[in-house]
């Protein structure tokens, strides 16, 4: 355990200064903005000892990796009925393909896709008073943290040229599997994707699927040992975009990245590690991230498998 500092620190030197050959996201104007140096990791036992290198308190777009806990409410409040409306099959697709919707009746492949993620917003919606500050709330809740919120301005960006996503909800409410008003639907979407958390409160956040004793601020286990076996099934099998078995692969955990460059990774029992480097593979992954916890679970050893 001691480890880890030492780990952590040793790998972010060796990647420090490397040849990022990535590219910072800019189809969301915002995101664009980041500067592409920040490099920050975070590690957290599940006896809550927490470990830190770089920019790893710097609040960044959370993106994708939002997808986690929307699912994780999602499922929740809908237990097994939720997955009669999205799959949970890697789609071997990019993130916001609208390929195989045709073929299958508007049904996503699986919730970290963004069609997948804009159905379990649509069944949010249905469930929730005030979708935005409740969802808030729940982040808020499983982090025992009261600092956290969306940023406005990446909500906005996105908004402005979504118009994948737009075609997408569209898409699938032709077929029945969106029951709200499109224009909410997206509204929510866009905002759980510009929520902000830094590397450590990510880690800090997704502790619940490392620890089955994990208990929200209610005193209350977030998911159940089986759920929580399933949505760390569905990281590993899905969590990645179209390089989800690549991830697993090389790294060996179950895991979930967003286009703001972040990246989670959970070993079950035992730590979440979380990874924050802007420059994004041509798969849309983090490039650094994607290495980092490469030469992570193969210098401690300590994988899934
Ligand atoms: N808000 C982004 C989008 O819908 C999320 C993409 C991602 O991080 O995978 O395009």
């Amino acid at each position: 355990m001691e480890n880890y500092q030492k780990i952590i620190e040793d790998i972010y030197l060796n990647l420090k200064n490397v040849n990022d050959p990535g590219k910072v996201a800019n189809y969301i104007p915002e995101l664009g903005t980041v500067s592409a140096d920040n490099f920050g990791i975070n590690i957290t036992d599940i006896h809550r000892k927490s470990f830190s290198i770089g920019d790893a308190d710097k609040k960044f777009s959370i993106q994708s990796i939002s997808k986690i806990l929307t699912l994780t409410l999602a499922y929740q409040l809908e237990g097994e009925e939720l997955w009669k409306r999205v799959d949970v099959e890697p789609s071997g697709n990019p993130f916001n393909s609208l390929l195989q919707l045709e073929a299958d009746f508007g049904k996503p492949r699986n919730p970290f896709i963004n069609a997948g993620a804009i159905v379990i917003c649509d069944v949010l919606i249905s469930h929730l008073k005030n979708p935005k500050e409740d969802f808030l709330n729940f982040c808020k809740d499983i982090c025992h943290n009261n600092n956290l919120a969306y940023s406005d301005k990446v909500a906005q960006s996105e908004k402005e040229t979504g118009f994948r996503n737009t075609a997408l909800c569209n898409f699938i409410k032709s077929f029945g599997n969106i029951k709200n008003k499109v224009e909410d639907v997206l509204d929510f979407y866009f905002y759980t994707c510009a929520l902000e958390l830094s590397c450590a409160e990510l880690s800090q956040i997704f502790l619940f699927l490392a620890d089955d004793h994990f208990l929200c601020q209610k005193g209350k286990t977030v998911l159940t040992e089986s759920q929580a076996k399933r949505v760390n099934a569905i990281m590993l099998t899905c969590g990645f975009y179209d390089e989800s078995g690549e991830f697993a692969f090389r790294v060996g955990l179950p895991g979930k990245s967003g286009v703001g460059g972040g990246i989670v990774a959970i070993h079950p029992d035992n730590y979440v590690i979380t990874v924050w480097s802007p420059k994004l593979n041509p798969k849309g992954n983090s490039y650094k991230g994607m290495h980092f916890l490469e030469q992570f679970t193969t210098q401690t050893g300590i994988s899934i498998f």
